[in-house]
């Protein structure tokens, strides 16, 4: 009977070590090398197929998905980046810089509200109606909110992840496909989900109770303004000198690719306030910034991205974004000063 190629390479190495019996162990060890090698080679050629076509399924998902788009391709070289993408270029009205070196390690990555801040609120903003005070609370009686939970109900409450006000929103947790809400007018074309009009008016007219007048800006978003904003994020990193691609990258990397973003699906609001109306963490120290950090978990909404907790949510401190999430989980985040991905961690 013929041996195999396993047989006769034991066979050998017991021989060569029985007549030379310091060379025991030296075989034993070479023949387990040798083996191994045997063992492995013989996996990959009767499973060299299966291997065959996983590779092909990786390779041609990361030429054609969107997530690898330019990047990827270009390395590969499969298609040719620089045409593929100056058909998006040419299209718009985005200059091509002139390349040089960028550290890119260095670049603060911005966010939406990066874009928008700097641009004076008060300002008509690309088509977005700006309204006052006055305006918003206008022919309006009285806006009712519920009771504020007590401390000890807050805590008792149980809370459901699959609760629309605890959608968790960032870069890892991209709005669900299947989200749906429906879209209310808060005043003009500002809108946002129609379940927190009136705990967000009734927030605007106690402040003004107080002497603070607030103004909102940018509350729902679609996927359009989105898409404007992500170009104006790849404009303002080749203003700094990087090519297309380095800034498409750097702008694909910060939280907001659209469809990451919470003003998408009108939970999100930016604040200020009539006295001071640039996005800035200045903001923080007005009269409205306060009132807000105080108040603001009354009516159910929550300082989303807070000084401290950058670790956390990869997003700079923005005293004047706020995010709806209810009155019970607001509160308990701003009684123990816990973010959204705490609170999702310690009550979900
Ligand atoms: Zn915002």
């Amino acid at each position: 009977m013929k041996k195999t190629f396993k047989e006769k390479i034991i066979f050998r190495f017991t021989n060569m070590a029985r007549q030379h019996k310091f060379l025991k162990y030296p075989c034993l060890a070479l023949l387990s090398f040798i083996l191994g090698i045997y063992y492995i080679g013989r996996h990959f050629a009767t499973n060299g197929k299966r291997y065959a076509s996983v590779a092909f399924v990786i390779i041609f998902f990361m030429n054609s998905c969107s997530f690898s788009f330019a990047v990827f391709a270009e390395r590969t070289g499969f298609i040719n980046a620089q045409e593929a993408y100056s058909a998006v270029v040419e299209d718009s009205d985005i200059a091509l810089a002139v390349e040089k070196e960028v550290n890119l390690e260095n670049q603060i990555l911005l966010d939406d509200d990066d874009v928008d801040a700097g641009y004076d609120a008060a300002e008509d903003i690309e088509g977005v109606d700006t309204y006052t005070l006055d305006d918003i609370l206008e022919n309006q009686e009285n806006y009712q909110t519920d009771d504020i939970p007590s401390e000890d109900s807050a805590e008792e409450y149980v809370f459901d992840s699959s609760d629309w006000r605890l959608v968790l929103i960032n870069k890892q947790h991209p709005i669900p496909e299947d989200y749906e809400f429906t879209l209310g007018t808060i005043k003009g074309s500002m809108q946002c989900d129609e379940r927190i009009i009136s705990d967000l008016l009734a927030m605007l007219q106690a402040a003004k109770v107080d002497g603070v007048n607030l103004a909102i800006c940018s509350p729902y978003r679609d996927l359009n303004r989105q898409e404007v904003l992500f170009n104006k994020k790849i404009k303002v990193y080749m203003g700094q000198g990087m090519s297309y691609m380095e800034a498409y990258k750097l702008a694909s990397q910060a939280v907001t690719v659209p469809g990451a973003s919470e003003h998408q699906i009108g939970l999100a609001l930016d604040i200020f306030c009539d006295t001071y109306t640039s996005l800035d963490e200045g903001f923080a120290e007005t009269e409205a910034g306060k009132w807000l950090a105080e108040h603001s978990c009354e009516y159910g909404f929550t300082l989303r991205y807070p000084s401290g907790k950058e670790y956390i949510t990869s997003i700079e401190y923005e005293p004047w974004h706020f995010r709806y999430v209810g009155k019970e989980a607001a509160t308990i985040m701003k009684e123990e000063g816990i973010c959204l991905e705490e609170f999702w961690d310690k009550y979900l």
